[in-house]
């Protein structure tokens, strides 16, 4: 079967990324965007602004019903420019502030809430839903976002190699970060968001998944591109290759 045409008549490949912090998730689907001249969604910066907005208002994450009250209303603007990573709340650049180590220890109790993934989910496939090219990144996108998604991918790797990386990438930005805590944090934020009731992180039956702990990017990138490449010719076919 081909890739079906979206709304703007030209053919739709929604290309569906998921899996936990570490992995290379979010370089690697930006990268993938650009080069196939697509538009890019990073889910997870979306929930990560609604963790800063509960913050901000003084709330628990833990305290569910003031989390829903708190963002119910998220005055938030993201863009699907791969080669742009500017999110604004309420008309200010929080880029920077959502990758702090305070969001990312609240974030995984305000993205299990019912109610801030159906916001979240509902903007989520508007987004996706022009024609074209669109790579969206996160957890639940090829299970619960895009379950019809033209081509499906979990990454993974194992905890030490995604806790390294994350400490690399943040002394690299400039943040402070020290191993064993990151490690910690990853290990502990598998748990909450693979336990949690609502969307929990887990594979899609027809995704690929891919171990990307013992290659580089650029390795894990040609998997990538070839299998979206894949999707143009014959949508479907790449669920039969769901294996490491
Ligand atoms: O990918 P990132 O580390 O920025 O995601 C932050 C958090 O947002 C995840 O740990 C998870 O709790 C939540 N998330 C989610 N569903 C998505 C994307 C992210 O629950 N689609």
């Amino acid at each position: 079967m081909s890739a079906q045409a979206g709304p703007t008549g030209v053919p739709r490949r929604r290309i569906a990324i998921d899996g936990p912090a570490g992995t290379g998730k979010s370089t690697l689907a930006r990268t993938l965007a650009e080069r196939l001249g697509g538009a890019y969604l990073d889910t997870g910066a979306m929930y990560r602004v609604a963790t800063l907005q509960v913050l901000r208002a003084g709330i628990d994450p833990e305290d569910a019903a003031a989390v829903i009250a708190a963002s119910a209303d998220l005055p938030m603007e993201i863009g699907t420019d791969a080669g742009s990573e500017r999110i604004l709340l309420a008309g200010e650049d929080v880029s920077d502030e959502i990758r702090t180590a305070r969001v990312t220890a609240g974030v995984s109790a305000v993205s299990a809430v019912p109610e801030v993934r159906a916001n979240l989910v509902g903007l989520q496939r508007r987004l996706a839903s022009g024609g074209g090219t669109v790579v969206l990144e996160g957890r639940d996108i090829g299970t619960v976002v895009l379950p019809d998604a033209e081509v499906k991918v979990y990454l993974t790797a194992s905890p030490e190699i995604r806790a390294r990386r994350r400490t690399e990438q943040d002394l690299a930005a400039g943040r402070d970060a020290d191993y064993d805590e990151v490690l910690a944090a990853v290990i502990e934020r598998d748990r909450k968001d693979s336990t949690r009731a609502a969307s929990p992180l887990r594979p899609a039956e027809d995704a690929i998944v891919i171990d990307t702990s013992d290659l580089t990017l650029d390795e894990v990138l040609d998997r990538l591109v070839a299998l979206a490449e894949g999707a143009d010719a014959s949508h479907g076919d790449a669920a039969e290759g769901n294996t490491q």
